[in-house]
């Protein structure tokens, strides 16, 4: 198994993060600062990518798990720089570490595939909805859809 620095060198390269200038764009751009109250730089785009370029202890840092994977920041960027891409991959490297206090697992095949704090903003808007329609949401898309094909096949 590849070491985790060996990662984080991957994910940077992956998602041109040592290109970043600091513009803050990319946090304009981003919706977190709307859902979190407790929204600041550490867990902004630019904050994580300059965490990871300083050091490979970003894997351990909770504020990984906020972002919500919708591109915005990416769009943004003057730079080309992928903050999506980067979180991908920085929580990919977290989770073959077994750092998974903050990822969700499908109810249905047990692979991560959600944050647990956009689960939470997601469920606090939807608390009543049907239990059934919160039940769908215990399960990867994968999962979902496959439930769903057998229903009604
Ligand atoms: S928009 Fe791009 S260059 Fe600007 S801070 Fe964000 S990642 Fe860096
Ligand atoms: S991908 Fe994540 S960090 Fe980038 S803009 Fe969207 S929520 Fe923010």
């Amino acid at each position: 198994m590849k070491q985790r620095h060996d990662k984080i060198e991957e994910a940077k390269e992956l998602s041109g993060a040592p290109g970043c200038v600091e513009c803050g764009r990319c946090v304009a751009a981003c919706p977190m600062a709307e859902m979190y109250v407790n929204f600041g730089i550490e867990m902004s785009p630019r904050g994580i990518i300059k965490k990871t370029l300083i050091g490979d202890n970003i894997v351990e840092d909770k504020n990984i798990w906020y972002c919500t994977e919708c591109n915005s920041g990416t769009d943004a960027c003057p730079q080309g720089v992928s903050c999506r891409d980067l979180i991908r991959k920085l929580r990919e490297a977290a989770i073959e570490e077994n750092l998974v206090t903050d990822a969700k697992q499908c109810g249905s095949c047990g692979r991560y595939f959600l944050a647990v704090p956009v689960e939470e903003f997601v469920f606090g808007r939807l608390k009543t909805e049907p239990a059934n329609v919160l039940k769908a949401l215990e399960t990867c898309p994968t999962c979902r859809r496959e439930i769903y094909l057998l229903r009604n096949a």
